[in-house]
């Protein structure tokens, strides 16, 4: 075996000099422990010693040398240095510890987040961010899905306007998308199955752990189905590959920062809204049929289920009043609706769509919204559409509940809440 000559380019997160040697710890590429640069004062010229030995923490710098047949940093990557070029020093103290040894405020985190991604944990999450999105693409292309971008500038609400931001769109009011709802039904009349990647923009006044007024959600449409059941099974099968495919890809590195993924479901139950009122009127809650579950009784039946060993789970059936205008009716209550929960936390949401142009111009009416606001959705009813369901996803609150993190904060770059526009 040789020596091999390299560069490593990154960020200097610790340094040390012990006597002759100095050991400067580089973030490179999208690593999750450093290399280590060593820098030997009789291998290298008097200018490189300097710089090596002054070099300050956060530094962005190139360094050329050899990686050793032998290693002796503990971390597993070393640099033999023979010259360094520094490209860029901070110019004040870094408002984070770049070491990683004293940890900072939450927000501090959010606030410098470019800082923070030179730290491992931060790394690691986003690197499993990107992981899920990507095997997300993978999975629906490779089932026949058509991956879709529909506008974010629209002109009519998915569900009514109440949750919308406005926008002056030349003198006119517009609205930023709260969901691609209307517009991948109308494309089920021209492509069989459709996906999107694609923000979400919710104007309420959240202050939970998992709302953001911005939001990332895959959603999912496909035709020709025979009831929810088809779309649900979709659904399952992409919860438990893609929990599977992080394992594969990121299970190591997220282990190696202190995180773990949820287990992969080997199937996940359906479980009735009317079964679900049962289980929890049975643990103590007191609720009628017909009623939403608050944030305290989606909890204690997440925690109820977790302890059963079923911790994703589908809730299907509820009330057509608790469903919007889009959904099929069951009977004259229930809907061909679900939601899929992960310990409690809602992650999903969808169902059969009614196709029917006339059924659906009654549930529109039902609701009490505008058929003219609605009239260019409606139109693509009359033109053939087949039956057809899909969901909307919180990728967010995916990966959330995945990694079993509990605010939603972690898992966003730079998160839009009533209080965070900047940065
Ligand atoms: P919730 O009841 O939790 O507010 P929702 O029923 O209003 O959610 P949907 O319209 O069903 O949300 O949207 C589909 C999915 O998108 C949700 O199941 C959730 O995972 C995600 N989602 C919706 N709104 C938000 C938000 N404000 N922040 C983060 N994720 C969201
Ligand atoms: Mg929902």
């Amino acid at each position: 075996m040789s020596e091999k000559a390299g560069v490593v380019e990154g960020w200097v997160s610790n340094v040390k000099t012990v006597g002759k040697i100095t050991f400067i710890e580089v973030i490179d590429d999208l690593s999750i422990s450093p290399v280590t640069v060593v820098v030997k004062r009789d291998s290298v010229d008097a200018e490189t010693w300097s710089k090596a030995s002054s070099m300050k923490i956060g530094s962005a710098v190139r360094v050329e040398g050899v990686f050793p047949d032998i290693i002796v940093s503990r971390k597993g990557r070393e640099l033999q240095a023979k010259a360094i070029t520094v490209l860029s020093e901070p110019i004040e103290l870094p408002p984070i510890d770049l070491t990683g040894k004293t940890p900072a405020s939450f927000d501090l985190y959010v606030d410098f987040r470019y800082l923070a991604l030179r730290l491992p944990r931060f790394r690691a999450v986003f690197i499993a961010r990107a992981k899920l999105v990507e095997f997300t693409r993978e999975f629906f292309a490779k089932n026949g899905f058509l991956e879709v971008h529909t506008p974010k500038l629209v002109g009519a609400g998915a569900e009514g306007g109440a949750t919308l931001f406005t926008v002056d769109y030349f003198g006119q009011k517009a609205y930023l998308s709260q969901s691609p709802q209307l517009y991948k039904q109308m494309l089920m009349c021209g492509v069989p199955r459709v996906f999107e990647i694609t923000p979400y923009f919710r104007a309420e006044k959240f202050s939970t752990p998992r709302h953001l007024n911005e939001s990332w959600g895959l959603d999912v449409e496909m035709g020709f189905i025979e009831d929810e059941e088809d779309v649900m099974k979709v659904l399952e099968e992409f919860i438990g590959a893609s929990i599977n495919y992080l394992r594969m890809e990121v299970g190591d590195m997220l282990k190696t920062v202190g995180l773990s993924l949820i287990d992969p479901p080997s199937s996940i139950p359906r479980i009735t809204y009317s079964e679900i009122i049962d289980i929890l009127n049975s643990i103590g809650y007191n609720i009628q049929w017909g009623e939403d579950l608050d944030t305290q009784a989606e909890k204690s039946l997440g925690e109820y289920l977790s302890a059963k060993g079923t911790p994703i789970y589908f809730i299907t059936k509820y009330p057509w009043d608790a469903k919007p205008f889009y959904i099929m009716r069951e009977g004259d209550n229930l809907s061909k609706s679900f939601d899929l929960d992960i310990k409690g936390i809602e992650v999903a949401s969808g169902g059969q769509r009614e196709h029917r142009y006339h059924e659906l111009v009654q549930n529109l009416k039902a609701k009490g919204l505008s058929l003219e606001e609605f009239s260019f959705y409606i139109k693509a009813f009359m033109y053939g559409m087949p039956p057809h369901g899909g969901f909307g996803l919180g990728l967010d609150r995916l990966l959330m509940t995945f990694l079993g993190l509990s605010n939603i904060r972690e898992v966003v770059l730079f998160p839009r809440d009533r209080f965070r526009l900047i940065p």
